[in-house]
């Protein structure tokens, strides 16, 4: 349910901005919240003006939290790593960096880069507030968002994955036992007792003390991080597991092909005869481009007779290749970031074969079995 990167709502330094549906969910609540406390803090506004300041407020620590993404892209940027996306999800953001760290310290840099953003803006914050009075309304929205940017800060330098305090715990273990997929292993752990820890703190202020909004907030929050800390665990076995692998190794060299004047029916004859999902598209027996089933999906059903492989394929020049010498675990990485399944593979220009989410799964699972046995 947390997949899908959300509405894109533009671009900063070129990197495409997300929002998560589970966002609107906290900006809600934030703004009730905020709304109901300055009432009561500040009896003397009307309510138009606490609304008012609850809707900026949140927005700006929605711009706050963006900060803090960009403060981990500037990093990743600065050692050439380019930054996919940033994603603002329900307790923050997400920044999607295409490489791994090389070295602990990129790691620990990057990672750090957040948390002294929020810090930074909490004392910009604070410095802007110190003027004006506290009950004022530019006063209070100051205080309220040097406030909000410390607690991030802090919140993040807790030590589990997914968390910034995660990606620093996890330097350090690389630093000391100069194993990088041991010390993700440590850092996801402890991400993962951090978040059974939360769950239970939820369920434990929603049923001793009624405040059941908050409570589910928290559950909430922690089996998010729980699968997030999951999924981190996940991704190094799948590294390790792919570890010297290249496309030519995964590849099969069956090349299916059809010509670019079928329908998309007889297409779908040809993958249901052959069970091949992907097929090269020919157009005077050179190649043109590439055909899948995710390309005939947003075609309605009746028009599958009438409507051409050319008009529905992806064309030759927007193909994502990849290399015969390619590592496995980057090819299956791009494939995630371009939620594609299949991929053309090419040596000295010439295409050889055809690599697949699925045959890498395969791969993987083989690999897994047979561990099992050696340990057995
Ligand atoms: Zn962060």
């Amino acid at each position: 349910m947390f997949s899908g990167p959300g509405w894109k709502i533009g671009r900063v330094m070129g990197i495409p901005i997300y929002v998560s549906w589970t966002w609107f969910f906290i900006f809600v609540l934030i703004t009730e919240t905020l709304a109901t406390q300055f009432s009561t803090q500040h009896p003397g506004w009307t309510p138009t003006q606490h609304w008012a300041v609850g809707v900026i407020t949140s927005l700006l620590f929605f711009g706050s939290v963006l900060f803090h993404e960009l403060g981990h892209s500037v990093a990743a940027l600065r050692y050439k790593m380019r930054v996919i996306s940033i994603t603002l999800f329900i307790f923050g953001g997400m920044a999607r960096i295409a490489k791994e760290a090389e070295r602990p310290m990129q790691e620990f840099n990057i990672a750090m880069a957040g948390p002294v953003a929020s810090f930074l803006l909490a004392a910009i914050f604070y410095g802007l507030a110190l003027p004006f009075s506290a009950n004022s309304m530019f006063g209070s929205t100051c205080l309220y968002l040097a406030e909000i940017n410390a607690v991030l800060g802090a919140f993040n330098l807790v030590p589990g994955m997914p968390l910034d305090g995660g990606r620093i715990l996890r330097a350090i273990a690389w630093a000391v036992t100069k194993d990088p997929n041991r010390a993700m292993r440590v850092a996801s752990r402890s991400g993962q007792f951090l978040a059974y820890l939360l769950i239970l703190a939820g369920i434990v202020i929603a049923m001793q003390r009624g405040f059941w909004l908050q409570g589910l907030l928290w559950v909430f929050v922690g089996w998010f991080l729980l699968s997030a800390a999951q999924q981190s665990y996940a991704q190094v076995e799948l590294r390790r597991m792919l570890d010297g692998l290249h496309a030519a190794d995964v590849m099969s060299e069956e090349l299916p092909t059809i010509d670019r004047t079928h329908s998309l029916e007889e297409f779908l004859h040809e993958v249901l005869r052959t069970g091949r999902r992907c097929h090269l598209v020919l157009g005077n027996n050179e190649l043109v481009g590439l055909i899948t089933l995710h390309n005939v999906r947003h075609i309605p059903r009746e028009e599958w007779a009438n409507t051409s492989i050319q008009a529905a394929m992806v064309p030759r020049d927007r193909i994502e290749w990849a290399q015969a010498d390619e590592p496995a675990i980057g090819i299956l990485e791009r494939m995630q970031s371009n939620d594609i399944n299949q991929m053309p593979v090419l040596r000295e220009g010439q295409v050889v074969g055809m690599v697949s989410r699925d045959a890498m799964l395969r791969v993987i699972q083989t690999r897994m079995q047979l561990e099992r046995f050696a340990q057995a």
